[in-house]
C-alpha cells in the first residue's frame, strides 16, 4: 500500500492512509518540517495510489511510472501541483486564477479554484499541492482562503513547506497541520547510496544534510562542502574576497538569490552552535570537521556577535538585499572580539 520509492515517514503515510479510508482526511492539510526529507513525496504518494493500476502505489506499473524519477507531472486527473515560478520565485495569483506560468504556456488548463471545483474522476479524490507554500504571496494566499477552508467535496489541499512561520496566519489556521520529522540517517542515507554515492562520503553527506536528501546532486552536496570550508576559513580569520566564493548566490541558478543565501546563512549558525557545543564538552554535530571546529573553539573566537549578524540577514533575505555586502556584514560580525 506504500510506495516502494519513497524513504521514511511510515507512520505519517500509514496515519494519512487509514484517515483516508475512513474518510476522515481534512480538506486542507499542511505538511511542515525540513527542506528535502521528502514532504511533496508524501504528498504525491496519496495521487499515486489512486492512479496505480493496482491501487497501491506499488511503483512498477504504467500509472505508478509517472511519479518515478525527477520529472514529476503537474497535471494529471486527479492531481494538480502548484510551484513557485519566476526569478522572484513566488506563487502569483493569475496561476490561483488561471493556471498561466510566466511565459504564458499553460502548465495546467485552469485556475486553482476552477480545478478544484470539478468532479474527482471515478473512485479518485482531488489533490492540489501546493509547493513551497511560503511563496504565496498575499494576494494568491488571500483568494485561496475560502477554498481552503471548506473545498469541494472529494478535494484536498496539501501545502507544502519548510517555513511554515512564513505563511500568513490566516492560512495557517484553516490547515490541519502534520508535522515531519528528518529521516534518519540510514533512511537517508540508503536513498544516496541508491543514486551512486559512495560510502567514503557518508560522514560528511550525512552530517551536512542533517536527515534530508537536499545534497542528493553532487553539485548540492560539494557546494556545501566549499561553504564549510568557506566560513571555517573566514573564521580563522581569512580575507573575505579570496574565500568567500562559494558563499555567494549563483547568477543563473532557477532558485531565487534569497534562497540560496539562506542555505549558507543557515549553515554558519551550525557552525556557531557547533563551536559552542564544544566550548561546553559537548561533541560537534559536524563531526567529520571536529577537529578543526575545536581548534577554533579553543581560541579567542566570540560567537555573539556572528550569530546575531547571520540571524539579522535571515530575516532581512525575502527583502532580496544585494547578497555580498550583506555577506560581508556578517564575515566582519565573526571578527568582533
Ligand atoms: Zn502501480
Amino acid at each position: 500500500m506504500f510506495s516502494p520509492d519513497i524513504s521514511g515517514h511510515l507512520p505519517i503515510r500509514q496515519r494519512l492512509l487509514e484517515r483516508l479510508q475512513a474518510g476522515r482526511i481534512r480538506g486542507s492539510l499542511l505538511f511542515a518540517g525540513p527542506e528535502g526529507i521528502g514532504k511533496r513525496r508524501v504528498a504525491l504518494e496519496l495521487a499515486q495510489r489512486e492512479i496505480c493500476f493496482r491501487r497501491t502505489a506499488c511503483g512498477q506499473c504504467e500509472g505508478c511510472r509517472m511519479f518515478a524519477g525527477d520529472e514529476l507531472p503537474f497535471e494529471l486527473p486527479n492531481l494538480l501541483r502548484v510551484t513557485p515560478e519566476g526569478k522572484a520565485g513566488i506563487i502569483r495569483i493569475d496561476q490561483i486564477r488561471e493556471g498561466l506560468d510566466s511565459a504564458n504556456q499553460p502548465r495546467f488548463s485552469r485556475g486553482v479554484i476552477e480545478w478544484a471545483s470539478l468532479a474527482p474522476p471515478p473512485k479518485c479524490h482531488r489533490w492540489i499541492l501546493v509547493e513551497e507554500a511560503h511563496r504565496l504571496n498575499e494576494a494568491s494566499a488571500n483568494i485561496l482562503l475560502k477554498t481552503l477552508e471548506e473545498p469541494p467535496e472529494g478535494t484536498h489541499f496539501i501545502l507544502v513547506t519548510h517555513r511554515p512561520e512564513a505563511l500568513l496566519q490566516t492560512i495557517r489556521s484553516r490547515c490541519e497541520r502534520i508535522p515531519f520529522a528528518p529521516l534518519a540517517e540510514a533512511e537517508a542515507w540508503a536513498v544516496a547510496r541508491a543514486r551512486g554515492w559512495a560510502e567514503a562520503d557518508r560522514a560528511r553527506w550525512s552530517a551536512l544534510g542533517e536527515g534530508s536528501l537536499r545534497h542528493l546532486e553532487e553539485d548540492a552536496f560539494r557546494r556545501a562542502e566549499a561553504q564549510v570550508e568557506a566560513w571555517l576559513a573566514l573564521l580563522g580569520g581569512a580575507a573575505f574576497t579570496p574565500v568567500a566564493g562559494p558563499l555567494l548566490p549563483e547568477k543563473d541558478a532557477a532558485q531565487a538569490q534569497s534562497e540560496q543565501l539562506r542555505l549558507p546563512l543557515e549553515l554558519l549558525l551550525r557552525l556557531l552552535a557547533d563551536l559552542a557545543r564544544i566550548r561546553a564538552g559537548s561533541p560537534p554535530a559536524l563531526a567529520p570537521w571536529g577537529e578543526r571546529l575545536a581548534t577554533l573553539a579553543a581560541g579567542p573566537l566570540n560567537l555573539r556577535p556572528g550569530q546575531e549578524a547571520a540571524l539579522e540577514a535571515l530575516r532581512h533575505l525575502p527583502r532580496n538585499l544585494s547578497p555580498e555586502p550583506l555577506l560581508r556584514e556578517v564575515a566582519l560580525a565573526l571578527r568582533v572580539a
